[in-house]
């Protein structure tokens, strides 16, 4: 019989990885998410190879104190969360403190950073098995650098369900949208192989942010769509963002982004409240087309569901889902008239 022992940091890590780490677009949204929670608001990445030979994301957020590199490259390490009190209402996109440690335990990472406050810069790296405790110095402006080289290199049999690098990239780029929908506030830019794909600026006013749904779902879409922003008194539930009129809607659901206090998610209370809202606009197996923002206190919404937080957890979901079904339902009811031109003369 084998005696049970305990797992080494390395292969416990990788095994997280497991769950996180699926392919280069989770990278990229472990990695962006972070740069997102240190207040940057100008984010840059560049691929090579639809991710796999290279994710490199730099940002201009508050950075990592020299003496903490290492732990950032730790499992459970986190500045973002203290105590069960925090984790019961999350403002920040991570708290697990996992990303970096698994991410590094399947490819070969290096971690640049400078704070507003040190003097200069210094890196870490590590290479799959082999962490490199050492700390270099670095140039680098303020900010951080998390660049991730030949992803899942030590774990063949990950790397093997790799798709083409125009899927992987598709992927990935689908991960930028939804974090540049989520985020107006952050500059944006996304290259591939040396070509720009994406350049957002950050965007401070009405105008602007429509400019960005336009370079990311179309023209179309923010031409065939209207404008909400509706809060409610008692719940303190506030829903905006635009809503596709009926006559925009689409063969596939492929325009549809719900976000709650900032995240994107996936959840069946919210798809279900949508689709009732439209159901006596749209032709059967035809889907809406929407970008709609969620806000509510954070204590009221469990983000700790699973590991990639793309679920959530209401803790009224009965009332979150007549506020997003009664407002949405209002919104489709005042686009009727405008269905029927006013008579001329
Ligand atoms: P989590 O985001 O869940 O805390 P991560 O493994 O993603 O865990 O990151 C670990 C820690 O490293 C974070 O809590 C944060 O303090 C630091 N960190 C990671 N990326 C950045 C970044 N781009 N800017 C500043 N700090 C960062
Ligand atoms: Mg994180």
């Amino acid at each position: 019989m084998t005696r049970i022992h305990l797992l080494s940091p390395q292969l416990a890590n990788q095994i997280a990885a497991g769950e996180v780490v699926e392919r280069p677009a989770s990278v990229v949204k472990e990695l962006l998410e972070n740069s997102l929670d240190s207040g940057a608001d100008r984010v840059d990445l560049d691929i090579e190879q639809g991710g796999v030979k290279l994710i490199r994301l730099r940002d201009n957020g508050g950075g990592i104190d020299k003496a903490d590199l290492p732990l950032a490259l730790s499992r459970h390490a986190t500045s973002k969360i203290g105590m069960l009190e925090d984790l019961e209402a999350v403002g920040s996109l991570g708290f697990r403190g996992e990303a970096l440690a698994s991410i590094s335990s399947v490819s070969r990472l290096t971690l640049t950073s400078r704070p507003p406050e040190q003097e200069s810069a210094w890196a870490v790296s590590a290479q799959g098995r082999e962490m490199l405790a050492e700390i270099i110095p670095a140039a680098h402006p303020v900010g951080t650098t998390v660049e991730v080289r030949d992803l899942f290199f030590n774990t063949p049999a990950r790397r093997k369900f790799l798709k083409t690098e125009k899927t992987e990239f598709r992927h990935l780029e689908e991960v930028v949208k939804r974090l540049a929908l989520s985020c107006y506030r952050v500059g944006f830019s996304l290259r591939h192989n040396g070509k720009v794909v994406h350049q957002l600026r950050a965007a401070d006013s009405e105008t602007a942010r429509e400019q960005r749904l336009s370079q990311l779902l179309g023209k179309a879409f923010v031409a065939e769509s209207v404008a909400l922003d509706v809060q409610a008194e008692a719940s303190g539930l506030r829903l905006w963002g635009w809503m596709g009129l009926p006559t925009f809607s689409r063969a596939q659901p492929d325009q549809q982004y719900f976000f709650v206090n900032g995240r994107v998610i996936r959840d069946k209370v919210v798809t279900h409240a949508v689709r009732q809202a439209y159901q006596d606009v749209l032709y059967h197996g035809r889907h809406p087309a929407y970008v709609l923002y969620l806000e509510l206190d954070p204590a009221l919404v469990d983000v700790n569901v699973h590991p990639t937080k793309h679920e959530v957890r209401f803790r009224e979901s009965r009332l979150v889902h007549d506020f997003i079904f009664r407002t949405l339902y209002r919104v489709i009811a005042d686009m009727r008239p405008q269905d029927t031109p006013p008579p001329a003369g």
